[in-house]
């Protein structure tokens, strides 16, 4: 069976145009003008007026958490609800943190991940790698890892259970860059947050704003800096993951200027969300406890000027959701409150609002930083990222001037509250195909669990 999204504009990285896409076998196999003029009259097909609206590649979110153990909790969302939220979305891609824990083969966390994810998901996925007990051992897996298309790695700066020292980044980065693959970094010094930790705590401090008053951009901003000069003496491409800050975006022009190649992704919460959050009254503040913490509003516009001059090159979520339950785990001790929060359902309507429509940024940047740049960073261009004949028919038609507000009633996201509860949205995510096959419609999801895992190949690089 053939389908047919008519008299949409499909958006690119590199414009705009109106035209009609034919799909066959969960594949673009044309796009042109008139196209439904191929038809006979018996044949059975179905047809999408797009008429009006925008039809961008479908999402990429190279940043969620789903099913994973924190601080003696569990993620609200696994992979089932995660990828429903995120379809519905339009993500029609999710990469999630594979992690392994100290003690762990890279090939056992492999395995855990799959067994976390496998036939649960209504959007095709893949994984990184976290590596947290980094010998030599790990070190020879890593051509394994490259064969079962985890090409992508992540390391953290912070965290005690995760984070590995400076000699250890550079042997990664050195194996990293014989093999091609990419990494993402946590980047925040966990030396001053430790100690400024304790003096929150010797103080009595013990409420929700000493979480970014331990967490100062400054931290950040010196951990982007030493991660990026251990890339530079191994002369290897790094990405910045999650930057929130005027201060780490300084130092990741500074690494440009010496003609090192940096790449960075933000959220939708640091361009939209500031740390006046975490004096909320009544606890609501651990709403918004994530890591690195929500900034200044200087802050924002920094990340959205950097976002327009092609600084910062995609948009993920890190999507990390925990319930309001869960969140009073800390309502004693600031330490304890779960880190993170939900965002995956949410990411294309709120960038399509506060970027395109409010004119900050154009279609075809927001294009970018959702679909191409992630696909071509991540190894999965063209087969994903993209609106060509040959690649995979994920496509998600965005209907816009439809005036909309965020619920937590509304969402699909397995929380008791959404971030951005109330936030006022122009566009609707109207209808999203998943390789053809139409899986949200008017909205609504209409087919689940169609996800498929996808080996992915080596970065190709974006400008
Ligand atoms: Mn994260």
């Amino acid at each position: 069976m053939r389908s047919l999204v008519r008299g949409g504009t499909i958006v690119r990285g590199t414009g705009c145009e109106r035209a009609d896409i034919l799909i066959e076998d969960g594949k673009i196999v044309r796009i042109g003008q008139g196209l439904g003029e191929l038809f006979s009259d018996d044949e059975e097909v179905v047809v999408e007026d797009a008429e009006g609206s925008y039809v961008f590649p479908g999402f990429i979110d190279a940043h969620t958490h789903f099913d994973l153990h924190v601080g003696g909790t569990v993620t609200a969302d696994d992979f089932e609800t995660g990828t429903k939220a995120a379809v519905r979305g339009g993500t029609t891609t999710i990469i999630d943190f594979g992690t392994q824990y100290h003690g762990e083969t890279l090939k056992q966390a492999l395995k855990n991940w799959h067994e976390k994810a496998d036939g649960k998901c209504s959007c095709d996925y893949s994984f990184h790698m976290s590596i947290s007990d980094w010998n030599e051992a790990v070190s020879a897996e890593l051509d394994d890892m490259m064969a079962e298309g985890i090409t992508s790695f992540k390391l953290y700066m912070t965290y005690p259970d995760m984070m590995v020292d400076d000699r250890a980044f550079y042997q990664i980065l050195k194996r990293f860059k014989e093999l091609g693959g990419i990494t993402g970094v946590h980047c925040e010094n966990s030396g001053i947050i430790d100690a400024m930790r304790e003096e929150a705590v010797k103080r009595g401090e013990m409420g929700v704003w000493s979480h970014p008053a331990t967490r100062p951009a400054a931290a950040e901003a010196e951990a982007i800096d030493r991660l990026l000069r251990i890339a530079e003496v191994v002369d290897v491409p790094v990405m910045v993951v999650h930057l929130t800050c005027k201060e780490g975006l300084d130092v990741i022009r500074a690494a440009r200027m010496r003609g090192q190649q940096v790449f960075a992704e933000t959220c939708p919460q640091y361009l939209l969300m500031d740390e006046s959050l975490y004096r909320l009254a009544d606890f609501e503040g651990a709403k918004y406890v994530i890591a690195p913490p929500l900034r200044t509003k200087e802050d924002q516009k920094a990340l959205w000027e950097a976002l327009e001059n092609g600084e910062i090159q995609t948009i993920s979520t890190d999507h990390c959701s925990f319930t309001t339950k869960q969140k009073e785990l800390g309502r004693d001790d600031f330490r304890k409150i779960p880190g993170g929060m939900a965002g995956v359902e949410t990411r294309g309507v709120l960038v399509y609002t506060y970027g395109v429509d409010e004119g900050k940024i154009s279609l075809e940047q927001m294009c970018q930083f959702l679909s191409e740049h992630p696909a071509k960073l991540y190894g999965l261009y063209p087969q994903k990222g993209c609106i060509q004949e040959g690649s995979d028919a994920d496509l998600v038609v965005l209907k816009p001037h439809v005036q909309d507000t965020i619920t937590a009633a509304d969402q699909l996201q397995n929380v008791d509250y959404a971030p951005f509860e109330g936030t006022r949205v122009t566009g609707r995510i109207e209808t999203v195909y998943l390789r053809g096959e139409k899986v949200v419609d008017r909205h609504e999801l209409v087919q689940e669990k169609r996800g498929m895992f996808l080996k992915r190949g080596k970065m190709q690089s974006v400008r």
